[in-house]
């Protein structure tokens, strides 16, 4: 079903598929700068990439805005953030000459969509809300059939070029938000991703469970209570009846980096 709005387009999707519990909703913003037949091809794929995260996370607890912004580029979404403060807001800037395809291929979208499963956690814990973002794009991507290769082999050929920066005895969030302030995002951001990639392993070997199946739970339990870092963490150790995540975190802001990511074999 799809109702049109005022001042957008608010999308029911079909619950039943998911059984979720609640409609689904989103509000698209901005649409009516481009042409009747590029708004159909922009809202295919935000379709498309709202259904796909929530077939990994379920359904959010919040109706999102989805902004798109026009911007000619060598690429379909050239630049993209979240806005957190009031209602959960994605702002695309696409270039809408990219067929339907190339945006569909392109991980932004998915990467931001997973930005909203968290709240918003201050710059000082930009390290933890990237991480999990760079991670969860390729669960998402995964699940949606559009990787050639697993998502362990992207968190490994992602990281590799950036290797040399965590050979460090400075602990992994040190080095991470040192490379964010000199803008060195892929940098920080795949280092940041190998504390989801270790927490998955960990869940999955002391509670057979995924983590993307703990953070759909933690939509229905904790996503609009939580505020901070330390709730996060303790949410998600309470969920999973286990303390790996507030350990992990000890590792990653104590430890050496060189002793906690893969990053001595060459
Ligand atoms: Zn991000």
């Amino acid at each position: 079903m799809r109702l049109s709005l005022c001042c957008g387009f608010l999308f029911l999707l079909p619950t039943l598929l998911f059984g979720a519990d609640l409609p689904r909703t989103y509000l698209v913003k901005g649409a009516e700068r481009f042409s009747p037949e590029q708004q159909q091809k922009l809202t295919q794929w935000l379709d498309f990439g709202v259904t796909q995260t929530a077939r990994v996370f379920g359904d959010y607890p919040f109706t999102m805005e989805l902004h798109l912004n026009p911007r000619q580029s060598r690429q379909p979404v050239p630049w993209a953030n979240t806005w957190r403060a009031g209602v959960q807001s994605i702002h695309l800037y696409v270039d809408s000459r990219f067929s339907l395809q190339h945006f569909i291929n392109d991980w932004t979208l998915y990467h931001e969509l997973s930005h909203l499963a968290l709240p918003y956690l201050g710059d000082r814990h930009a390290w933890f809300a990237e991480g999990f973002a760079s991670f969860m794009q390729y669960q998402i991507m995964h699940r949606a059939g559009l990787l050639q290769q697993s998502p362990a082999q992207w968190y490994m050929d992602k990281l590799g070029p950036h290797r040399r920066w965590y050979k460090s005895d400075y602990s992994v969030t040190e080095v991470a938000n040192r490379l964010l302030t000199q803008g060195k995002y892929p940098a920080a951001y795949w280092g940041s991703a190998w504390f989801f990639v270790m927490a998955d392993e960990q869940l999955v070997k002391q509670k057979g469970i995924r983590l993307t199946t703990l953070i759909a739970n933690y939509q229905h339990c904790c996503r609009l209570q939580d505020n901070t870092l330390k709730q996060v963490l303790t949410s998600l150790d309470t969920l999973s009846d286990t303390d790996l995540f507030t350990q992990l975190y000890q590792k990653f802001t104590q430890n050496p980096a060189r002793n906690v990511l893969p990053v001595s074999i060459d």
